[in-house]
């Protein structure tokens, strides 16, 4: 599966609302809504606004990662990924990278 890392490096390949889309499975859409809901507690996920191809395409987006914290800072400097910030690692960087195994990797793997 090819990577398609996101501003604070997710890999939104992996990401099952990435699959759900680029499968137009609604029934992995369902079962991703649902489950995001007890993840998140945030009731009344919307099946169908799960449409995204990941925070560093050409959209569809999904609405949560569209209004993203790390991706809206990133493209104020017109970048397109933490590893490219002068100011990388930020604090708050940093605590999403502690609590999201992968993502630092990532992330440094796209600086060397
Ligand atoms: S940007 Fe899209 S594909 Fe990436 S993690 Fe967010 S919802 Fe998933
Ligand atoms: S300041 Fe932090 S969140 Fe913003 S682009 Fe730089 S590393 Fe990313």
């Amino acid at each position: 599966m090819n990577k398609n890392i996101g501003v604070c490096g997710l890999d939104c390949s992996k990401c099952d609302c990435y699959q759900a889309t680029v499968k137009d499975d609604d029934s992995l859409r369902e079962k991703t809504a649902r489950k995001w809901e007890k993840e998140y507690s945030h009731p009344g996920i919307n099946p169908e606004d799960l449409n995204c191809l990941g925070c560093n395409s050409e959209g569809p987006w999904y609405e949560h990662c569209f209004k993203c914290s790390y991706r809206l800072c990133a493209k104020e400097k017109n970048l397109t990924s933490c590893s490219q910030c002068e100011d990388y690692p930020c604090e708050a960087i940093v605590k999403f990278h502690s609590q999201v195994p992968g993502t630092k990797e990532n992330c440094e793997a796209a600086r060397n």
